[in-house]
């Protein structure tokens, strides 16, 4: 078995940004920028963002980041989101979900500019998702596409489980991995809460993307000798004798399953440092466009 490392493939991709930003730089360039909107104090949130605005400055980008009170009115957000959509020196908009749910999401996620939109959740990022056409790919089954590609894990002809189908990291992750990829051309099963005898359906997969938000759901019976296993979950479970009061947890039992498993990504340490460097490769793209 062999850990698929989010801490060695995420800092490649983030040395060759770093390069690049500084030839740009060097070239007479402003460094790309990134806005990120926080609405409340969520914890999880809080250090989701506090990661990437950390990322940002490590690599040479700029960034921004809006915090905005939990009783922010939905016109309010999307009045800041249009502010950024229309600052030229801003490349890249990500607003942290979850909002309150006074505000509606798809709103938020269609106002921010297509252009702008490095997370990838905007219907026209995703139509061209779908239709193969270059695009922002969302940053979490990006950045599993990069740890597939940093530890050159061959997908071509197999068959792939991905569990939960969100918009935001089953299915688009389910998409990618079928597509006309190096690292796709798998035949892809979509699980759901509606799935029935998940764990025989789990069994057949030689690739078992686990995104369901369950901590330690999947376990080694469910697993086949062999199968390549991506823990997608992040999920705070209380504990009283850890410093934070909580230890975070993957949607795999990691000790049994890596066992039978020939590569495993760890949590922490694996897929959520991934999603940053997919992040960070978006928001060069969408700063690259503005240059042309
Ligand atoms: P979500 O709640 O939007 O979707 C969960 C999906 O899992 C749903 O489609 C649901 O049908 C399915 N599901 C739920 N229970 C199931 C069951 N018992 N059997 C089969 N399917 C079931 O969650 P999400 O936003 O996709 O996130 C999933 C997990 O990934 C969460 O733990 C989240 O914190 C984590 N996450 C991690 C990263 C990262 O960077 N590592 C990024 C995004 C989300």
């Amino acid at each position: 078995m062999q850990i698929l490392d989010g801490k060695i493939a995420s800092l490649s991709v983030k040395e060759q940004l770093t390069q690049e930003v500084q030839q740009l730089v060097a070239a007479g360039h402003r460094a790309p920028h990134l806005a990120a909107v926080l609405v409340g104090n969520n914890g999880a949130s809080e250090t989701y963002v506090a990661s990437k605005v950390k990322n940002c400055a490590e690599i040479g980008f700029q960034s921004t980041l809006i915090r905005l009170d939990a009783a922010v009115s939905e016109e309010e957000l999307l009045n800041t989101i249009r502010g950024l959509n229309a600052d030229n020196n801003i490349d890249g908009i990500l607003v942290q979900l979850p909002l309150p749910k006074h505000i509606s999401e798809p709103k938020v996620i269609e106002t921010i500019s297509a252009e702008k939109d490095v997370d990838g959740f905007h219907p026209v990022s995703v139509g061209r998702l779908v239709q193969g056409l270059e695009t922002f790919i969302p940053a979490t089954p990006y950045g599993i596409m990069l740890m597939l590609e940093h530890y050159k894990i061959p997908t071509k002809g197999k068959h792939a489980v991905v569990i939960g189908r969100s918009n935001i990291v089953g299915r688009p992750m389910s998409i990618l991995l079928s597509s006309n990829h190096p690292y796709g051309n798998c035949t892809v099963t979509i699980c759901h809460s509606h799935t029935p005898d998940l764990a025989a359906v789990c069994r057949q997969g030689d690739i078992i993307v686990a995104a369901l938000g369950k901590p330690e759901f999947v376990t080694a019976d469910m697993v086949k000798d062999g199968a390549i296993v991506i823990d997608v979950g992040i999920t705070r479970v209380e504990d009283a004798t850890a410093k934070k009061g909580f230890r975070i947890k993957g949607d795999v039992s990691f000790d049994q399953v890596a066992e039978k498993a020939s590569y495993i990504t760890p949590v922490p340490g694996g897929v959520g440092l991934m999603t940053i460097a997919g992040l960070m490769k978006n928001t060069l793209v969408a700063y690259k466009r503005t240059l042309k």
